[in-house]
This record gives C-alpha cells, sequence and structure tokens, in this order.
C-alpha cells in the first residue's frame, strides 16, 4: 500500500512518499521536484503536467490552469468572470452547473468539468508516483487551501475518485505544514505552556496564515485567516501591465492584445522578479515578442516595489485577523515560519516583520515542499503501513455552519435554526441534534455567513429529509436524533437518524431468595429512522461515469505514446543496423544476407516518411520491426557469439 501526500498548488504541484528511511519529494518524469499543474488537449491525446506546460503558448486555447481555484465554481461566480478569465485563454462555459473549459480533443470541440479536470491532472500525479514506488497508488492526503468550503472539498473528492485514488484526509495546507513541523520537533513543551507558531504562506494565488500552538505530541490550530487572490501571479501581472504600458509608447505594439505576447511578457518577468528577490535592478529581455520586436526594459527594486504597493499594503490584514483572534499578544509568538514561493520577495518579508517588530521570521522549513512533507507525514499517521509516532491535529473548522428546520406544531416559540458547528468548532466533530415530531420533516445546512464565503459560492452545503416519523407509541412527539459530522475533510453530513424510546427493564434476580422487589432500569432503546440526504457535489453515477472516460482517455494516451515509442525504436533500429553492418557486424555478414537487410532497411525508412509510415498504428509499427529484426538477429547473434568467446575461454583458464 502506498502512502503519499500531494500539494495541489495552483502553479505547480508536489508530490510526497513515504519510505521506511524517510519521506522523499520526488521527481517527475523530467526530474522536476514541482509538476506544472495544467492540462492540455490535443488531436491525438491529452498533455498533462510537464508536457502541458511545453505546448503552454503554442496551445494556449487547448491549455488549462487555475485548476485549483476553478474547483467547485459555477460559470457566474463573480470570481471566474473577474478573476479567473483574466488568466485563462480557454473558453469557460457551464458543465452541469459548476464551470468548466471547452477545448479541442481528438479534432472535436469537447467540454470538461473543472472536477473532471483536476481528475485528469491527479492522475498524472498517481502516474508518477506509482513509477517511482513500482507500486499501486490510491491511499493519498491532499491539502487544500483552509478556505475552501464544503462544495470545493467535495468536488476534490469526486475529482480524486475521477483518477482511483482514496483521499484519507483533506488537509488545509497551514495545517499540513504545521504537523510536518511538530512531529519532527523532539523538544516541544508542556501542553500548559505550549510554543506558538505562525505560519505564513504565500504561493502563486493566494495568501494563508494559521496559528498554531505545539505541545509534546499535538497540535492545535488556533486561527486562521486568508487573502485569496493575493499572490505571485498577482505581483506578474502588476508587472505585464507596466510593461506593456511601456512598450505601447516604446514599441507602439500591444502586447496584452496577443496571447502569444502575453505569454512571453509573463515568463520575461517571472524571471525578472526572481531576480529582483535577490538584487537591486534588473533586466528584461523578450526576443520577437510580437511584429519582430525584441522588447528590453530594466527595473530596479524601488520601482518594482511601487508597482505592487497595493499588494503588499494587504499583508498585514490577515496575519492581524489571525493574531487577534488566536487570543494571542506578540510576546506570545514564539516564532514565525515562512512557506510558499513569494515568500521569497523581500519586500513582502518587510510586510510580514512589519506586524511583528520584535520577532525575527525564520524559515526552517522547506519554502516549496513543506505542505507536501506534511501531508505525506498525514497519510503515513492513517495508513497502517507505517508506524509514525503519535502527534494529534486539532484543527478548526473556517466557516461556521447552520442547520435550519420547518417549526413543528409542538411549540410556537421553537427556533428553527441552529449553529450547529461555528467557526473554529473543532474537526472532525460529530453533533446530535433532537427534534420532536410526529411527522416526516426536512432540515437543511447552511454556512451561516454567506458573506465570508469566497467568491458567490452557494451557502447550501446540504438537505436531510427524515422520513417515516410517526407519533411515539404513547401519541406523543416522538424524539428524533440526527447526528450531523463534519468529518476528517472538514465536509457535513448527516450520519444517522434514529427515535429514542427509554424502556424500563427488570433486572435479573440473581438470588432467587431475595424478598426484595425486582429493580427496574432504565434502557435506552434506539430505533434507525429511514433518511435521504442530498449535498453537493457529483452523484456516485456521474462519477463512475467520469471514472470511465478517465480511464479510456488515459487508455488512448497511453497508446499514442506507445505508438510513437514503437515508431521511434523502428527508425532507431535502421540507423543503427546500416552503421553497424558497416562497421562491427561487417565481419559477420555475408553479401547477400546484407543486401537483404539493407533493403529490408531502406524499404521501412522509405515508409516511415511517407504519409502512411508518419501516422501508422502501433501494431504497423511493430510488424515492420520484428521483420526487419528477424533478417538482422543472425548477424547480431553471430557477432555476440564472437565476442563472448575469448572472454569464456579467459574464464576456463581461470578456473583451471
Ligand atoms: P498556491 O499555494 O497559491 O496555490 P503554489 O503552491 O503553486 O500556489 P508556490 O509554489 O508556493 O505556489 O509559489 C509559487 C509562486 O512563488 C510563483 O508565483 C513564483 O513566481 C513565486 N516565486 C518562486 N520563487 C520566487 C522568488 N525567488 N522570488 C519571487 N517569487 C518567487
Ligand atoms: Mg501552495
Amino acid at each position: 500500500m502506498s502512502v503519499v501526500g500531494i500539494d495541489f498548488g495552483s502553479l505547480h504541484s508536489k508530490i510526497g512518499v513515504a519510505r521506511h528511511r524517510g519521506i522523499d519529494i520526488i521527481t517527475n518524469e523530467v526530474s522536476n521536484r514541482a509538476t506544472p499543474s495544467l492540462v492540455s488537449f490535443g488531436p491525438k491525446q491529452r498533455a498533462l503536467g510537464e508536457s502541458a506546460k511545453t505546448q503552454e503558448i503554442s496551445n494556449f486555447r487547448n491549455t488549462v490552469g487555475s485548476l485549483k481555484r476553478l474547483l467547485g465554481r459555477t460559470l457566474h461566480d463573480v470570481e471566474i468572470q473577474q478573476v479567473e478569465k483574466g488568466f485563462t485563454h480557454v473558453n469557460l462555459l457551464d458543465v452541469d452547473g459548476s464551470v468548466g473549459a471547452q477545448v479541442n480533443y481528438l479534432g472535436e470541440p469537447t467540454a470538461f468539468s473543472a472536477t473532471q479536470l483536476v481528475g485528469m491532472y491527479l492522475g498524472r500525479l498517481r502516474d508518477i508516483a506509482m513509477k517511482e514506488l513500482k507500486i499501486g497508488v490510491s491511499d493519498v492526503v491532499i491539502a487544500i487551501p483552509g478556505w475552501y468550503t464544503d462544495v470545493q472539498r467535495r468536488a476534490l473528492l469526486n475529482a480524486a475518485a475521477i483518477a482511483g485514488l482514496n483521499p484519507l484526509r483533506l488537509i488545509p495546507d497551514h495545517t499540513a505544514v504545521a504537523f510536518g513541523y511538530g512531529i519532527t520537533k523532539s523538544d516541544l513543551p508542556d501542553p500548559e505552556n505550549p510554543r506558538h507558531v505562525v505560519f505564513v504562506d504565500i504561493g502563486h494565488s493566494s495568501m494563508s496564515v494559521a496559528v498554531v500552538a505545539f505541545s509534546k505530541g499535538q497540535l492545535t490550530v488556533k486561527s486562521t485567516a486568508y487573502d485569496t487572490h493575493l499572490g505571485g501571479r498577482d505581483i506578474d501581472y502588476a508587472l505585464v501591465r507596466h510593461f506593456a504600458e511601456e512598450f505601447k509608447t516604446k514599441y507602439k505594439i500591444d502586447v496584452l492584445s496577443n496571447p502569444k505576447a502575453t505569454f512571453r511578457l509573463y515568463s520575461a518577468t517571472e524571471k525578472l522578479k526572481k531576480i529582483l528577490s535577490a538584487n537591486a535592478e534588473a533586466p528584461l529581455s523578450v526576443e520577437s515578442i510580437m511584429n519582430d520586436v525584441d522588447a528590453s526594459s530594466r527595473l530596479t527594486r524601488e520601482q518594482y516595489e511601487q508597482l505592487i504597493v497595493d499588494l503588499l499594503d494587504r499583508i498585514p490584514a490577515p496575519l492581524q485577523r489571525a493574531l487577534e483572534e488566536s487570543g494571542l499578544s506578540i510576546e506570545q509568538i514564539d516564532a514565525i515560519e515562512l512557506v510558499g514561493g513569494s515568500t521569497r520577495v523581500p519586500a513582502v518579508r518587510a510586510k510580514i516583520q512589519s506586524v511583528f517588530p520584535s520577532k525575527p521570521l525564520s524559515t526552517t522549513l522547506n519554502q516549496d515542499e513543506a505542505c507536501a512533507r506534511g501531508s505525506t507525514f498525514a497519510c503515513a499517521t492513517l495508513s497502517p503501513v507505517f508506524r509514525v509516532r503519535d502527534f494529534a491535529i486539532h484543527d478548526i473548522a473556517v466557516n461556521p455552519i447552520k442547520v435550519s428546520w420547518e417549526k413543528s406544531l409542538a411549540d410556537e416559540e421553537e427556533d428553527t435554526e441552529l449553529i450547529v458547528f461555528p467557526r473554529g468548532n473543532g474537526i472532525p466533530s460529530t453533533k446530535v441534534l433532537t427534534f420532536y415530531r410526529k411527522a416526516p420533516f426536512d432540515v437543511e445546512a447552511v454556512y451561516a455567513e454567506p458573506s465570508g464565503l469566497p467568491g458567490s459560492i452557494n451557502p447550501w452545503i446540504g438537505r436531510l429529509t427524515v422520513k417515516e416519523v410517526g407519533p411515539s407509541p404513547t401519541g406523543d412527539y416522538s424524539t428524533v436524533r440526527v447526528k450531523a459530522r463534519l468529518n476528517l475533510h472538514g465536509i457535513l453530513s448527516f450520519e444517522a437518524v434514529y427515535t429514542e424510546e427509554i424502556e424500563e427493564k427488570e433486572e435479573m434476580q440473581v438470588d432467587g431468595e431475595s424478598t426484595e422487589p425486582p429493580k427496574k432500569k432504565k434502557v435506552v432503546k434506539k430505533n434507525a429512522v429511514p433518511y435521504v440526504a442530498g449535498y453537493g457535489g457529483l452523484d456516485s453515477s456521474v462519477v463512475d461515469k467520469y471514472r470511465e472516460k478517465e480511464l479510456t482517455m488515459h487508455a488512448n494516451d497511453k497508446l499514442v505514446q506507445d505508438t510513437e515509442e514503437r515508431k521511434n525504436a523502428l527508425e532507431e533500429y535502421i540507423y543503427d543496423m546500416r552503421s553497424k553492418l558497416e562497421d562491427r557486424y561487417a565481419p559477420f555478414v555475408q553479401p547477400q544476407e546484407r543486401d537483404a537487410l539493407l533493403a529490408e532497411l531502406s524499404k521501412n525508412e522509405d515508409w516511415l516518411y511517407s504519409e502512411e509510415g508518419e501516422d501508422a498504428t502501433k501494431s504497423a509499427y511493430v510488424s515492420r520491426f520484428d521483420a526487419a529484426k528477424k533478417l538482422g538477429d543472425p548477424i547480431t547473434t553471430r557477432w555476440r557469439e564472437a565476442e563472448e568467446r575469448p572472454r569464456a575461454a579467459a574464464q576456463l583458464r581461470e578456473t583451471i
């Protein structure tokens, strides 16, 4: 069984695996430790991760990024319309009530929902992990933004199911980082006097802050705060706008009107931004940006900080909110740990520092990989495969959840709603709600503060319909209990409905001669009540359908890749044999044998460069390869035997 942790980032994702000697962040097919969070579609196949990155510019209309931002949203969400549209050139559309992308796939316009797209991407991460571990991968822990709501978390679980993955936990990324921090520390204090650490993560698209208390064997998240639109991509966008404006007058070109030019400018500004993290000034140059113009410019650190001043000014607010909600003073904070790529920007650090003037900022964690590492530790803890030392996570809910119901006739004064899981409620958590009813009824769960949710996310979470409730045996109101659970993923579900009857039972007499009357004992008898519950996210039948589709697309990609490999093998064989026939095989070949093989090779070469051979089936390449090899193998064998004979003789001498 595999133990895998995934940091699903908006720019790229990192994968950790647990092995007996510890946790490793693994590399992908091109030896990168981070895999671009991109999926791309072509006339013959999909390209996922790294291979999508290579065609991001040439195939921009069919390459989808921002997967993490699209997931669980509707097309008309203000954040999709006003923000995400600005970061993609793909046509976004509605797919079954959620946002999706329209792309050209296998020569046809095809619509995929964001859930499917994330499923494809997670499938690629699974393949990378499988290749590394050489076993099947199913159990994972996936890190998510702490601000993901119920519907976004459900969408991620659906996507994971489409990829054939089994998430043991969706963990907020700051909690994963905190877990990785705590579990490796052997010097944590007693619970009366915990160590308080503020984790600040500024990545590509969002900022999160968590104040966490650590003591021996446990961590407790005390508060969290977010700016869901503050990250490296916003910095990049500010720089792109600046240079686009400059180039309008300098070169009379409008970069933003041309998607390819915009991409080129983005990649140049990203480089410039990174140089400016370590230098006072940096050059920018983009060859042939558009209209044959080679664009160049420079920027000083001061100018740069001026361009992003609005973003920088937003950094203190979430830090102050988190600190305030934790109830701690700055003096009580023991450390401030920075993670996420954008905390490398000196001005970003200065802003964070301004909130904690007396405290040093530390980067003892690997800024890029701490989240994947922590997620992998969390997976190891939940998996039976490894023994991990006990380290408890006390996490908290971000958005308060209430349930509401219709008044029953019993009580005019009865409330019709209740906050079941307030902000800061522990995760996981189960609560039992009590209703007095004589008839079936409905209960609805919603987020209690819709204004606190990202974008236009619908506060609705789920609905429970309790069936077959009647009066109690005495004709009174039945006591109906409903179990509501906020599970390990931070998702709400109704888990059980039952009525309670109190029965009096006579206790068995042990001593037959007692004169006391038999004692009566009250026993609560629970009777399950049938119910149905509906939530956001996809029906399991739809997930199954998408899983099937995914398997078909995956098989197709594999076939295309295998075909390409067989074609290359045939081509390589032709050139390899030709050169060897001139060289090492020459003494071992009869003239007619040689001519026959050369003729076969030439025939195949001509075919490979013909229209038919350019794009043939896998079996066509395989059968041509086999036929050629049949002629070549006797020659190869003769040469090998001749090579091995002196070696064998030498060995024989040695043994005698
Ligand atoms: P998110 O957590 O927001 O979903 P992510 O996890 O994909 O995003 P990270 O890998 O933490 O993001 O950070 C990527 C961002 O950090 C990018 O915008 C990148 O340009 C930026 N970045 C990386 N290195 C540097 C650097 N040296 N200076 C400035 N910015 C940097
Ligand atoms: Mg991140």
